[in-house]
C-alpha cells in the first residue's frame, strides 16, 4: 500500500524528503504541488527531480476522498457523498449563491454529541477524519470545478463536532489558510461547535483563528439539557462566558446558531431572554427553522412565528437573520446530514 500524501504539512513532507535523502527545499517542493498546484499524481510534479519523482511514487500517492454519488437540489444545492479508504462514508454540501459559494464540511464520521433533534446524532460517533480527509473534500469540490480556487466559504457544519476533533481541523485549517497551501483566507472558514468549553478556552493560544459559530439552540438550561445533552458538562452561563473571553479581531462577530423548533424554544420570552444572554457579546444571531428528520418529533415554526421572534430580537438590537433552508429535498439541509450504507 503506497502512502496517502493528503494531509500532510510542510513540516511533515520536510521530513519525509530528508528520509529519502533529498534536500529540505524538496518537502516544501511537495507542500505546494499537493495543495497550490493540486497535483493528483507524482509525475506532474516536474519541479522534483526525475529521479526523485520515481522513487517517490513507489512509495507514495496523493488520493483523495472517493466520490461516489453527487445529488442535485432543486435549488442548485449540491450533496457530495464520499467513500474513504475503509469504507466508512462522509458527506459535504455545495451551497452556491452569487457571489458568495459556500462549503459545507464535514470533521467526523457521524457524532456522539447526542442533540435530540440533528440526524448525524442518529448515526453514533464512527471515527474521527483526518486532515487529508478534511482537506480532501475541499480539494475535491475545486477539481470537479464546483468552486474557483479561491474566494468561497467554509463551514465545518457538516458531520459531527469539529471541536471533539480539533488535532486534524486545525492541521487542515492551517493548510487551508497557509500562502503555500491552499492560500485562503482564515475570515471565510468558520468552526461551528455545539459548546465545547476546554477546547474553546484552549483556542486562544493559536496564532490564527477562523470565525467561531456556536449552536446555542436554547435560551434556558432545563431545555438545553434535554435536547443538546453537552450542556449537561458545560452550561449555556459557563459557554457564554468563555464566548465573552474569546480572542477576536476588531472587525468579527462570534455567530450564534438557533434552531427553531415549535412550541420548544420559539416563545416570544425565549426571544427576550436570548436578547439577555447576547447583551455585551460582539455577535450575531442565525435563526435556522427546523429542518423536519424522519422519526424525530420535532417541527418547524410557522413563518409568522419565525418573522416575530425576529422581529423581537432587531427591536432589541440584537443582529437576527432567518437562514434560508437549502437543498432539503435531498436531506443536505443543516440537521439531515446522516448517510448509512444500505447492504443489498
Ligand atoms: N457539531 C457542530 C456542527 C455541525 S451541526 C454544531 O453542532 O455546531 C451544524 C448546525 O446544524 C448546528 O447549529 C445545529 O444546531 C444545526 N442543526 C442540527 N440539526 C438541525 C435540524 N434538523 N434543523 C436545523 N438545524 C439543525
Ligand atoms: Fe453533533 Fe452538531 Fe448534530 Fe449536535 S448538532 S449531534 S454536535 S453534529
Amino acid at each position: 500500500m503506497k502512502k496517502n500524501l493528503l494531509g500532510y504539512d510542510k513540516c511533515e513532507l520536510v521530513e519525509l524528503a530528508l528520509g529519502m535523502g533529498e534536500k529540505s527545499f524538496r518537502g516544501t517542493q511537495l507542500y505546494r504541488q499537493i495543495y497550490r498546484k493540486k497535483a493528483l499524481d507524482v509525475e506532474q510534479m516536474t519541479d522534483l527531480s526525475g529521479e526523485f519523482r520515481r522513487r517517490l511514487s513507489f512509495q507514495c500517492a496523493v488520493k483523495y476522498p472517493a466520490l461516489v454519488r453527487l445529488t442535485k437540489a432543486r435549488d442548485a444545492t449540491v450533496k457530495l457523498l464520499f467513500e474513504l479508504s475503509d469504507n466508512r462514508f462522509v458527506e459535504t454540501v455545495y451551497i452556491p449563491e452569487d457571489g458568495r459559494d459556500t462549503l459545507c464540511i464535514s470533521s467526523q464520521v457521524g457524532c456522539d454529541v447526542g442533540c435530540t433533534f440533528c440526524m448525524t446524532a442518529q448515526m453514533g460517533f464512527q471515527r474521527n477524519l483526518k486532515a487529508g480527509e478534511i482537506v480532501g473534500q475541499v480539494l475535491s469540490a475545486i477539481q470537479r470545478g464546483m468552486v474557483r480556487e479561491r474566494g468561497f466559504n467554509i463551514v465545518f457544519m457538516g458531520m459531527g463536532e469539529p471541536l471533539l476533533n480539533y488535532q486534524n481541523v486545525m492541521k487542515a485549517f492551517r493548510i487551508f489558510i497557509d500562502q503555500e497551501g491552499m492560500g485562503l483566507s482564515h475570515r471565510k472558514i468558520t468552526v461551528s461547535t455545539s459548546g465545547v468549553v476546554p477546547v474553546l478556552k484552549k483556542m486562544k493560544e493559536e496564532e490564527v483563528l477562523p470565525n467561531l459559530a456556536i449552536s446555542l439552540n436554547a435560551t434556558t438550561n432545563e431545555l438545553r439539557d434535554q435536547i443538546m445533552p453537552i450542556n449537561r458538562k458545560w452550561n449555556i452561563e459557563e459557554l457564554l462566558d468563555t464566548c465573552r473571553e474569546f480572542p477576536l479581531d476588531s472587525r468579527r462577530r462570534i455567530t450564534f446558531e438557533y434552531v427553531l423548533l415549535a412550541g420548544l424554544n420559539d416563545s416570544d420570552e425565549d426571544a427576550r431572554r436570548l436578547t439577555r444572554l447576547l447583551r455585551g457579546i460582539h455577535s450575531k444571531l442565525n435563526l435556522i427553522p427546523y429542518n423536519v428528520n424522519p422519526g424525530l418529533p420535532f417541527r418547524r415554526p410557522s413563518e409568522a412565528r419565525v418573522e416575530r421572534f425576529q422581529s423581537i430580537l432587531l427591536e432589541n438590537r440584537v443582529s437576527a437573520f432567518v437562514r434560508k433552508t437549502r437543498g432539503d429535498d435531498v436531506a443536505a439541509a443543516c440537521g439531515q446530514l446522516a448517510y448509512r450504507e444500505v447492504h443489498a
